[in-house]
């Protein structure tokens, strides 16, 4: 599995809104996607995701331009947590994540345990029957993670995905992902914890992608005041680390 971007530019409304992206994630790896707000980001992952069409430059998945994909093909590469998440779905937990199903053979017999596994993966395990609109925002985004997850696509794209979640389900999920050896390339906004967990980061600013690599190469105090415009010091503070069940 290889996600591949070259000179990726999106436009909407007339509006150049990415420029001239570049981008690679190889199989296995997790590669975080950060920058200021608007910058870009969800543009980026919603045009690799194919929810919008590029103006100019291809997006590759293992070598196949996925705007040439069928919906069915595309969806068994990859699976996408997006930003905007539908909060009112009016359907159980179980049938949320048998969804992730869709671009497989009707009904398969381990259908079912595939869900419950996964929902025992992002800790909503015996959860099936309870109401989608009913949970809170946290378990909402578990359970769409559980939805990519029974999906067994080697991409995932998780945008923002831990933005509801309080820390221990952050760590969680971004333990979980890594966990997973899927190639991921996720949208996340602490730069702390995407340095922590990612093999390697891209750093976006106003559409476009201005540095990749390692995260202790690339987040110096230099590009962090040139992106965000804060000062970046270093200082002993308390770290959250995941502790297991
Ligand atoms: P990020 O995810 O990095 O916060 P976005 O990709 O959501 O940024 O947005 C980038 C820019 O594109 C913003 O200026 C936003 O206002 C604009 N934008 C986003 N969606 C649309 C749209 N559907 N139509 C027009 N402009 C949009
Ligand atoms: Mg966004």
């Amino acid at each position: 599995m290889r996600l591949d971007l070259s000179g990726v530019s999106v436009r909407l409304d007339g509006r150049p809104i990415v420029h001239e992206a570049d981008l690679v994630v190889d199989d296995g790896e997790f590669v975080a996607l950060v920058g200021p707000n608007g910058c870009g980001k969800s543009t980026l992952m919603r045009t690799i995701y194919r929810a919008l069409r590029p103006s100019a430059g291809l997006i590759t998945v293992d070598g196949d331009d996925v705007h040439r994909l069928s919906w069915r093909e595309s969806a068994r590469r990859t699976a996408v947590v997006a930003q905007e998440t539908p909060a009112e779905l009016d359907f159980t937990v179980g049938e949320v994540v048998l969804m992730g199903r869709t671009p497989y053979e009707r009904a398969a017999a381990d259908d079912e345990e595939r869900c419950a596994r996964a929902l025992d993966r992002v800790g909503l395990g015996g959860g099936e029957e309870r109401g989608y609109a009913t949970l809170s925002g946290g378990e909402k985004q578990r359970a769409l993670i559980a939805r990519a997850l029974v999906q067994e696509t080697r991409l995932l794209l998780l945008d923002e995905p831990t933005s509801h979640l309080d820390i221990r389900h952050q760590l969680e999920i971004l333990h979980l992902v890594r966990e997973l050896g899927v190639a991921t390339l996720a949208v996340l906004h602490d730069l702390n914890q995407a340095a922590a967990f990612c093999d390697r980061l891209y750093v976006m600013s106003a559409g476009r992608v201005l540095a990749g690599g390692p995260p202790e190469q690339v987040l110096t105090p230099e590009l962090i005041s040139q992106v965000y415009g804060v000062r970046a010091v270093r200082r002993t503070q308390l770290v959250f680390e995941w502790l297991a069940p």
